[in-house]
């Protein structure tokens, strides 16, 4: 197994490639209702690789702010994915 797929071959398995409706695409759609929204979470609960994308989305947004962070990964929004990086870092001086 090379280093690519050991880190990246997850994304092979990622539901949202397989999407129908728009692609992977639908899921950087800045525009996104509701209704869209649950739609999304939806695909990404059922993803085998839920786990893995959301943890890659979280080391690649570590040092950026709201505005910077783009796409539904790994079922949440970018205002949820800020939030939880702001509840990790605080847990983590908790812990210290
Ligand atoms: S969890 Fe990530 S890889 Fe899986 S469908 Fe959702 S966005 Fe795609």
């Amino acid at each position: 197994m090379s280093l690519r797929e050991l880190v990246l071959g997850w994304q092979d398995q990622a539901l949202c490639r397989h999407y129908s409706y728009g692609g992977v695409g639908e899921f950087y759609r800045m525009d996104l209702s509701r209704d869209d929204r649950t739609k999304l979470r939806r695909i990404c609960s059922d993803c085998p690789v839920q786990p893995d994308c959301l943890a890659t989305a979280m080391i690649e947004e570590r040092d950026v702010g709201l505005v910077s962070r783009f796409g539904f990964r790994g079922g949440f929004t970018p205002t949820e994915r800020h939030r939880l990086a702001k509840r990790w870092r605080y847990n983590d001086e908790d812990d210290r």
